[in-house]
Order: C-alpha cells, then structure tokens, then sequence
C-alpha cells in the first residue's frame, strides 16, 4: 500500500521507474544525494534466512555509486541466518520508546539489539548525507507502513520496522522497495 506522496520515488528530480538517466549514471561520478538501502535487496545473503532479496534496480543504485547498502541487524551483530524476528505493540516507534518489543520466534527479546542496529543505520546515513532510504517491506527493522503483527502468523498490521521508524522519526525519507 503506497504510503502518502509516495507512489512514486524522486531523486533529485529523477523518477526511478522511468527515467533513463537512472541507467546511464556512471560510477565515479559525483551524486549529490546517496540514497540509503536495505543490504539484502543487493542480493547480499544477510535476511534472517540466509539469503538475499536481489532487487535489480537498487543492485545497480549501489554498483554504480548512486546508494549505500545496509542491514540493521546485521550492524547489530545478529547473524545470519538467524531466528526471524516480529514486533510486538505498535511497531517500531514503540520499539524506540521502550513501549514494544522486537521478539524472536522463540520469545527472545531483541529490542537492543534492533534499537542499536537503527542507530548504527541512522549514522551510516547521516556519513552519507542520505536523505532518502529505499528499504525491504514488511521487516521488522526495515519495513515501512506495514510490518508483520508479532504472532507469526503471517498477519500484517500498520507500523513500520525499528530502522524505519527512526530514520523517518530524524526526517529521512523512506519508502519501500515494492514502491519505487
Ligand atoms: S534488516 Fe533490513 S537489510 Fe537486513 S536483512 Fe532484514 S530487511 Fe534486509
């Protein structure tokens, strides 16, 4: 579900879906705005399960200079593969504010664990004068808007992942790869 003003993703005037200047960038070239994006979606086998989420279009972002790869749970010290993890509460705001819970499969708590690998994420992003995040829907540290609801079940409810939370909570701009 596209998120308000969000259907489609601009980059300094540059629509993603269309715009052929996305695929004559050059590496080496100045950008002046990186864009911040979730590692798994370059195919990096970082996702709880041990594989990657290869998503064409921002491997080529992050090849050719245009983005900078992430993953909040992996700057956390979380392995990979690892126990899949839900939120429990209202999401990753409540995370944040000590108000939910980012919970294993098995009940452990890693609300640390998300919250540090958020910070870790905000600061990579600030290093790079990002801006604007394209990260993996639905994850617990990634997703925006929508996010699993804690019972793993494969329910959905509203909210965004830890990661997400605080990168839109300090103005960064995020959407989700599905969106862009
Ligand atoms: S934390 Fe984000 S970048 Fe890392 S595997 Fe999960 S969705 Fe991908």
């Amino acid at each position: 579900m596209p998120g308000p003003g969000n259907s489609k993703f601009h980059i300094e005037g540059i629509n993603m879906q269309e715009d052929p200047a996305v695929d004559s960038y050059s590496p080496g070239e100045s950008r002046e705005t990186k864009i911040l994006v979730s590692r798994c979606l370059t195919g990096y086998p970082c996702s709880h399960d041990g594989k990657g989420r290869l998503n064409k279009k921002i491997r080529r972002m992050v090849d050719t200079g245009a983005a900078v790869p992430v993953c909040p749970e992996q700057l956390a010290g979380l392995p990979s593969p690892r126990e899949a993890a839900e939120i429990e509460g209202a999401g990753g705001a409540a995370v944040l504010d000590g108000e939910g819970r980012a919970l294993a499969r098995t009940g452990k708590d890693l609300s640390g664990a998300f919250v540090a690998g958020a910070q870790k994420t905000l600061q990579i992003a600030r290093q790079h004068g990002c801006l604007k995040a394209v990260l993996k829907a639905r994850s617990p540290s990634c997703g925006r808007g929508q996010i699993y609801d804690g019972s793993f079940s494969g329910r959905l409810k509203g909210g965004s992942g830890v990661t997400a939370a605080l990168l839109m909570r300090t103005g960064i701009e995020v959407v989700t790869d599905e969106e862009i």
